[in-house]
């Protein structure tokens, strides 16, 4: 029999999300009656995903603790931790409290659309090609211009998707990665970036949804809105 691999899900909750314009950070504001956060938390905690780290501000863990983890019941939630300045300091110390899982799903908390079939298929990925992201191919033209605003290249945009979440990993792959970009101190912008740059391993693309937005404006939160209404 095929041993069962662990499955650890570290989900981002560690922003200010200051394009919000609000003095509450965008992953905690309601939509739908419920935390923006709740959503993803418990996409996870339905699916074939053991454990949970959460990841929030250092101010802010407590209040996760109460009023979302133990408020909402996740069982799955083993720990909540502290984040760092960037996005990849959070994922970093997320990716530390880990423990001896085979593979992670890393997951923007900010992305309340998230479903099981994403999580499915993203599971079958990662065991297949050991890392992978969630995307969808892009709609509009998308041009690469240079640093006065002049248009340099138009990609084939069959070619073109925009990058989602979870992104997921063999472990020891996205470790060791996210080690190399703390030790170099480049950023990176997404999961994938650090596999691909330090590491350069393939990452395979696997279809997200156009659903899956990521709410960081307050149009995006009356999109969303608007979104859970018609579900
Ligand atoms: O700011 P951005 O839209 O890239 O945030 C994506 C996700 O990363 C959000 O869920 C946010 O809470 C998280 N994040 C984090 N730590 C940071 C910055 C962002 O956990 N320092």
């Amino acid at each position: 029999m095929k041993d069962r691999k662990k499955i650890t899900a570290v989900v981002l909750a560690g922003g200010h999300g200051r394009r919000m314009q609000s003095d509450i950070p965008k992953q905690y504001l309601l939509l739908h009656g419920k935390p923006i956060l709740y959503y993803s938390l418990m996409a996870f905690e339905q699916s074939k995903v053991d454990e949970i780290v959460l990841v929030t501000g250092e101010e802010e863990r407590e209040y996760c603790r109460k009023e979302i983890v133990e408020r909402f019941g996740f069982q799955k939630v083993r720990a909540v931790v502290a984040g760092g300045k960037e996005r990849y300091h959070s994922v970093y110390a997320g990716l530390k409290s880990c423990l001896g899982c085979d593979y992670v799903m890393i997951h923007d908390g900010v992305r309340p659309f998230l479903t099981e079939e994403m999580i499915e298929r993203s599971i079958e990925a990662v065991e297949r090609d050991r890392a992978c992201a969630v995307g969808m191919p892009v709609k509009d033209t998308i041009k690469i211009c240079d640093e006065n605003g002049y248009v340099e290249q138009t990609p084939k945009r069959e070619q073109v998707w925009m990058i989602q979440t979870p992104q997921s990993f063999e472990y020891c792959l996205i470790e060791q990665a996210y080690r190399m970009v703390i030790e170099s101190g480049r950023a990176v912008t997404d999961d994938a970036m650090a596999v691909e740059i330090f590491l350069k391993e393939k990452v395979r693309l696997v279809e997200g949804s156009y659903a899956n937005i990521k709410i960081t404006t307050p149009e995006d939160l009356i999109i969303a809105e608007q979104m859970m209404k018609n579900n």
